[in-house]
């Protein structure tokens, strides 16, 4: 979202409260932005509650943080990579002890339930380990040559200062998908994590400087998109954009990222389905979709947000699904009954109760239960919706095909398998898809003709691992994957290296 959703205050206003006050991170050094503001981070699950200030930095502030992270890079891209990988374990270890304070510090920030920000920072403890073991392997090729006594081989070359921009939905995981690859491959960088979530990359900034990592290598700088993210983008010495967010935001940094001639990696939004047959185990898919839709109350990219189902079963499912949705408990995800928080905050809750509008309205689906902002007791200070589910909803409806963000979906019925597949492929996105089935063929052809990076077969749409590769086609991205070993594609280039043994001049393809 474009608009700061948190105010800009003064030093004297933040001074009258108790919140403590954060800083960028250059040069191994705490620093206050160079204008000296700061802006507010809010519970989201209690707006009275102020997470803490942060530093509301500008071009001067990126352009000090750049400065450090080239002035590191031509040292860090000396050290190997298994010492360079020794860094990196030593975070995953620091993660570990600090496990329960950050995820806690998440849920206070970005107000998803205990559960899932456990399972946000398992996810950095998981990359950092899996990125450690990749520094002894990150393997290139020897081959032939076609010219005696030469030697063919090809290495992974370090790009240079890397400029990295996060969301708040994953606020750990999705910047260890980053930020330890990047430095892993001999690069430093500087990160710039959503205004909502600051904290998270703080402390995970923290657990570097901790661990030893010479500075300069990795430099926080914490702001607003348009005045800290833009600059970073179009700073001259940035030669890698890595992005996880919106399409919206994505397209322009692509455009600016291609128009310097930067390498940029983009992940963007979702309209991720889940498909149900008529021989699925509707247990099991209720279950599925129920956690696909609200887990982080539908705010992941991944979210199962439609669920096209079988006529045959459509009716069953959709007594289930809205029985089990009702059932769910919302609430401040500190709160350990709380199984769906709130979404993040004041522009997200105006956003999804806007497309709930235009369901009801202009798509003319039926809305079967949620639908409304929770403004009982405590909650009235949060941004709570209740589980909202759509029936009837026609595929080429707004909320079938615009990303929505919330905990919101849309019960899409489908005539027979081929009609389910022509449904799911038919959006601009192109990131996960499920099929819910008990036939094997079935299950295959979905896996060879669903248009998405991703594809679960008998598990909702979310779930992604570490080590395997992440990312999706059309509005999603751009042809890059994080995770796995792909994630170093987009963090290195491939040198390929001749070392000619002969001792004369030798001319490939030169026959006489
Ligand atoms: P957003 O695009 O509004 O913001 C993402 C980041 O970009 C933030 O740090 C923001 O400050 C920054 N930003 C905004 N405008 C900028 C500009 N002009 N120049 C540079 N930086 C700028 O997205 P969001 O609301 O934080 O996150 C939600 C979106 O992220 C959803 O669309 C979701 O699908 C997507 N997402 C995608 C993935 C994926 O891997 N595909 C994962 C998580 C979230």
């Amino acid at each position: 979202m474009s608009t700061p959703a948190k105010k800009t205050v003064t030093n004297a206003r933040k001074k009258a409260t108790a919140p403590p006050t954060y800083a960028n991170y250059i040069q191994g050094a705490w620093v206050a932005s160079k204008n000296g503001e700061v802006f507010a981070n809010h519970n989201p699950a209690d707006t009275r509650d102020i997470v803490g200030y942060f530093p509301h930095s500008t071009a001067e502030d990126i352009e000090a943080a750049v400065a450090a992270a080239a002035e590191a890079y031509p040292r860090w891209r000396l050290v190997p990579p298994p010492k360079r990988a020794e860094y990196i374990f030593r975070v995953g270890e620091i993660l570990i002890r600090d496990k329960e304070a950050i995820s806690h510090d998440m849920t206070r920030e970005m107000g998803k339930v205990l559960k899932e920000t456990r399972g946000d920072t398992q996810e950095a403890i998981d990359m950092a380990y899996f990125v450690a073991g990749e520094g002894r392997r990150l393997y290139g090729q020897t081959t032939t040559s076609e010219l005696a006594n030469k030697f063919a081989m090809t290495v992974r070359d370090a790009i240079g200062v890397c400029g990295l921009i996060t969301p708040w939905n994953f606020p750990i995981a999705i910047p260890s998908w980053k930020i330890l690859p990047a430095i892993l491959c001999g690069n430093t960088v500087v990160i710039k994590p959503a205004e909502d979530t600051p904290l998270s990359v703080y402390r995970f900034v923290k657990a570097f400087e901790e661990a030893g990592l010479p500075p300069g290598v990795v430099n926080l700088v914490t702001g607003y998109g348009e005045t800290a993210g833009a600059p970073l983008v179009t700073h001259p010495t940035i030669r890698l954009v890595s992005f996880t967010g919106s399409t919206q935001v994505g397209r322009i940094i692509a455009t600016q990222a291609a128009d310097k001639g930067k390498k940029c990696s983009l992940e963007m939004g979702g309209k991720n389905a889940i498909v149900v047959m008529d021989d699925a185990n509707l247990e099991l898919a209720v279950e599925g979709a129920v956690w696909g839709a609200f887990g982080t109350a539908g705010q992941r990219c991944t979210a199962a947000s439609r669920l096209i189902v079988h006529k045959k079963v459509i009716k069953k499912f959709t007594q289930m699904l809205v029985e089990r949705t009702q059932a769910l408990r919302v609430g401040p995800g500190l709160d350990p009954a709380s199984e769906v928080g709130p979404v993040v905050n004041q522009d997200q809750l105006e956003r999804v109760l806007h497309y709930i509008d235009i369901g009801r309205t202009r798509d003319k689906a039926k809305l079967l239960c949620g639908g409304t902002r929770l403004t009982e007791g405590d909650l009235a200070h949060g941004y709570f919706i209740a589980p909202t589910v759509f029936g009837d909803v026609a595929p080429q409806s707004v909320i079938a095909q615009e990303e929505i963000f919330g905990p919101v979906t849309a019960i899409i019925p489908c005539q027979d398998f081929e009609d389910a597949i022509t449904i799911a492929n038919g959006v601009g996105y192109g990131l996960s898809a499920a099929i819910y089935t008990s036939d094997i063929n079935r299950a295959f052809q979905a896996m060879r003709d669903l248009e998405t990076g991703i594809c679960y077969v008998n598990a909702p749409t979310i779930g992604a691992e570490v080590h395997l590769p992440f990312g999706g086609i059309k509005g999603t991205g751009n042809g890059h994957r994080e995770g796995g070993v792909q994630a170093f594609e987009i963090f290195s280039e491939w040198k390929t290296l001749y070392v000619d043994f002969s001792g004369r001049l030798q001319k490939a393809q030169i026959t006489d």
